[in-house]
């Protein structure tokens, strides 16, 4: 059976007095589940107040790594850096860093070459996929899914597969506050799944956690929990507030 997996993702949200108003807030929250798994990906600056004040039972993510080791690369964070300082995971291939907002986006191949250099620095590594809108609309959701894995299954070793968690995350449904229906959710869980067993391994599949991320939250985390391919939630807005532990407390 897999552990649940909820994961926060605060973005480039917060100054210093906010996070230590929402770690306070967290700490006095009650106990996580015992088949629950809590991390909270922060942005770099924030990494050292949440490392010491941020209950232990909650990891710490990074929301991206560098593809290069350490060296001449001006504004790069490594992931044998994050590693050293106590972070566990990294968020990796989230669809802003695809889309790129100004700049040029990452592609499937740089999210699986720095999932890679993450998994061999011994970070634990959540890899989000997702489609469009249109996509959706024109019934190709999965064959997106399939492209942006495609490269991570070609150079991933089954033992990398072990600190890897997939985030599904419908880009339609992130931040729109227009959540996939549990039923949608699960067939595309369920289909990645098929994904993974078919190009991985049967193994693989039956191992690896499926999060579901877009707009979930408090009020609709039960149903969407509740569904047989959905292992945990990759939670943006409502992980800044303590409705992230309303999540966490809708494990079944
Ligand atoms: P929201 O929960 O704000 O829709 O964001 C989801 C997300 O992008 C998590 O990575």
């Amino acid at each position: 059976t897999r552990k649940y997996l909820l994961g926060g993702n605060w973005k480039a949200n917060g100054t210093v007095a906010s996070c230590e108003k929402i770690i306070a807030e967290f700490n006095g929250a009650g106990p996580i589940p015992a088949n629950a798994e809590a991390v909270v990906g922060v942005p770099f600056i924030h990494i050292p107040i949440c490392l010491q004040s941020l209950r232990s039972d909650v990891e710490i993510a990074a929301q991206n790594c560098s593809l290069t080791g350490t060296g001449a690369y001006t504004g790069e964070t490594c992931a044998s850096q994050l590693k050293d300082m106590g972070v566990t995971w990294v968020i990796l291939g989230h669809s802003e860093r695809r889309e790129g907002f100004g700049m040029a986006g990452e592609d499937s191949e740089l999210v699986a070459k720095k999932t890679k250099m993450a998994l061999s620095e011994g970070l634990k590594v959540m890899i989000c996929i997702g489609e469009k809108k249109e996509e959706r609309e024109a019934g190709t959701t999965m064959d997106v899914c399939a492209e942006q894995l495609k490269p991570c299954a070609e150079i991933l070793s089954k033992e990398d597969w072990a600190n890897v968690s997939i985030a599904y995350e419908p880009v339609w449904a992130i931040g729109t506050g227009l959540t996939a229906t549990p039923e949608m959710a699960q067939e595309t869980h369920a289909n990645i799944r098929q994904w993974v067993a078919d190009n991985v391994g049967a193994d693989v599949a039956a191992a690896v956690r499926i999060q579901y991320g877009g707009s979930m939250k408090g009020a609709n985390a039960e149903g969407l929990l509740a569904q047989p391919d959905i292992d945990g939630g990759l939670i943006g807005g409502a992980s800044l507030t303590l409705d992230f532990f309303n999540c966490i407390n809708a494990v079944p």
